[in-house]
């Protein structure tokens, strides 16, 4: 299985490639996970990313480029993948589907996650995540079990975003429907691209997904 889920920040589209990664077998390939890593660790691209990402803009293309040629060459990635923040812009998808041609390897399908903006903020401002295992929880949609307790680990321990901040959300999104919304034409010209209402509860959210995925696989 080869798949995009598009959608802007906040969709969900990290909490369903997971979902999918374990349903299906296949690797989540979250640009922003791995953007976060190089920060942490102070590469070179982590310092060049830094400033950027705090801002709620765009990492340069031939960043990202480059670093997404490199993963999908990885041997976890032959049983498939989901990309989960790559393309973001259209230069990008370009040359993913440049990657993908070369290695005879087709996109199987493109699903667009549909939230309403006015939902969106709402959704990101709350988000935090346990320091230890990473599991995703919300301060209103998905409170731990035990208020300050990971209901997976049992961690105290939890982080937020530094740009989860509700003045750099605006920038996210501004940057989604400049630069990342033009893909959604890209896709369907190819044929690729379904829907699903980003807006539904979380299970239904992936029984959709589900749906369409094992429709294809038939
Ligand atoms: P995300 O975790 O997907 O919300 O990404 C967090 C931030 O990482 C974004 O706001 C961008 O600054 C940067 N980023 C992640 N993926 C990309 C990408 N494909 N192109 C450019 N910037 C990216």
């Amino acid at each position: 299985m080869r798949l995009i889920l598009l959608g802007p920040p906040g969709a969900g589209k990290g909490t369903q490639a997971k979902r999918l990664e374990e349903r299906y077998g296949v690797v989540q390939i979250a640009t922003g996970d791995m953007l976060r890593s190089e920060v942490k660790s102070g590469s070179a691209i982590g310092r060049e990313a830094k400033a950027i990402m705090e801002r709620g803009e765009l990492v340069p293309d031939s960043i990202l480029i480059g670093m997404l040629s490199a993963r999908v060459k990885a041997p976890d990635v032959a049983r498939g993948f989901i990309l989960d923040g790559f393309p973001r812009t259209v230069p990008q998808a370009q040359a993913l589907d440049g990657m993908l041609a070369d290695q005879a390897l087709p996109l199987d399908q493109v699903i667009e996650l549909k939230v309403d903006d006015a939902a969106l903020v709402d959704r990101i401002a709350g988000r935090l995540t346990c320091a230890k295992c990473g599991e995703g929880f919300h301060d209103r949609f998905k409170a731990p079990k035990v208020a300050g307790v990971c209901d997976v680990c049992g961690s105290t321990d939890f982080v937020r975003r530094a740009d989860d901040r509700a003045e750099t959300v605006a920038a996210r999104l501004d940057a989604y429907h400049r630069q990342t919304a033009p893909l959604l034409p890209h896709y369907a010209a190819q044929g690729k691209l379904q829907q699903v209402d980003g807006m539904a509860e979380m299970d239904e959210v992936t029984r959709q997904l589900a749906a369409l995925l094992d429709r294809k696989a038939v």
